[in-house]
C-alpha cells in the first residue's frame, strides 16, 4: 500500500509539474543587472515619447548629432542621463522600416514634429538645438511619470534617483572641463555643446528644469 501511494504521489508529481508556476524572472535578474529604476524610467520615457511624437530618422541623426573625433555632440560622455537617453534614441534609430502587417509604410506613431520645431532642432545655433532637446525630452518625461500614476512617496523616490544621476552628469562635465581624463578628452571633446555651458540638456529635462544658456 505504501509503495501505491508512492507511486501515485510521484505519478501526480510529474503530471503536475510542468503546469506548475514558473517565475517570470530569476531573482537576482531584479536587479537588472545596474539597470535601476531611474535609467529605465529614463529609457521608457524617451522611447515612449519618440514613438508618440513620430520623430523622423533625420530628426533622430540631429539630436544624434557626431562629429569627428567628438562623442555625440549635444550629450556628455559617460553622463547617466545622458546614457539612457542614447540608448533609446539609438534603439529607435535602428526599428525596422514598417510595421509588421500594415499596408502604409510606418514604423512610429505620432506626425512627427512640427515645422517650429524641426526647424529650431536643424538651427545653426547649438544653443537653439539644445533648447528644443530639453524641451522635448522634458515632455517624455512628464508624459511617463504622469502615466506610472505612482503614489507621492513613490514619485519623490524617483524624482530623487534622477536628481542624483543629473549631479553625477554635472560632476562628468566639470571633470572633462579640468581635463582631468586627458588632454585630448576635455569639454571640447566629450561634451562638444557645453564648452561654455554648465548645465545638460537632458539632464535638467529629466529633473523638469528647461536649459540653462549663455554661461560664460
Ligand atoms: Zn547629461
Amino acid at each position: 500500500m505504501k509503495s501505491q501511494i508512492l507511486c501515485l504521489a510521484l505519478c501526480v508529481a510529474t503530471v503536475v509539474a510542468p503546469f506548475a508556476p514558473v517565475p517570470l524572472r530569476a531573482a537576482e535578474d531584479v536587479q537588472r543587472k545596474g539597470m535601476d529604476e531611474a535609467t529605465r524610467f529614463i529609457f521608457y520615457s524617451v522611447m515612449e515619447g519618440l514613438y508618440e511624437d513620430g520623430l523622423s530618422k533625420e530628426d533622430v541623426a540631429q539630436i544624434l548629432m557626431k562629429r569627428e573625433k567628438e562623442t555625440y555632440f549635444h550629450f556628455i560622455y559617460a553622463c547617466p542621463v545622458c546614457n539612457a537617453t542614447i540608448w533609446a534614441l539609438e534603439a529607435y534609430q535602428a526599428r525596422p522600416d514598417g510595421f509588421y502587417g500594415l499596408k502604409e509604410a510606418r514604423s512610429t506613431f505620432g506626425p512627427g514634429l512640427s515645422p517650429a520645431v524641426h526647424e529650431q532642432l536643424f538651427s545653426k545655433d547649438a544653443a537653439k538645438r539644445l533648447t528644443v532637446i530639453n524641451s522635448l525630452v522634458k515632455s517624455w518625461m512628464e508624459r511617463r511619470m504622469k502615466s506610472l500614476r505612482l503614489n507621492a512617496d513613490e514619485r519623490k523616490a524617483l524624482t530623487k534617483q534622477l536628481e542624483l544621476k543629473r549631479e553625477e552628469g554635472m560632476k562628468m562635465l566639470e571633470s572633462f572641463r579640468k581635463e582631468e581624463h586627458g588632454a585630448g578628452f576635455g569639454v571640447a571633446q566629450a561634451a562638444p555643446a557645453y564648452v561654455d555651458l554648465k548645465e545638460c540638456a537632458v539632464c535638467n529635462a529629466a529633473v523638469g528644469k528647461p536649459m540653462k544658456l549663455l554661461e560664460r
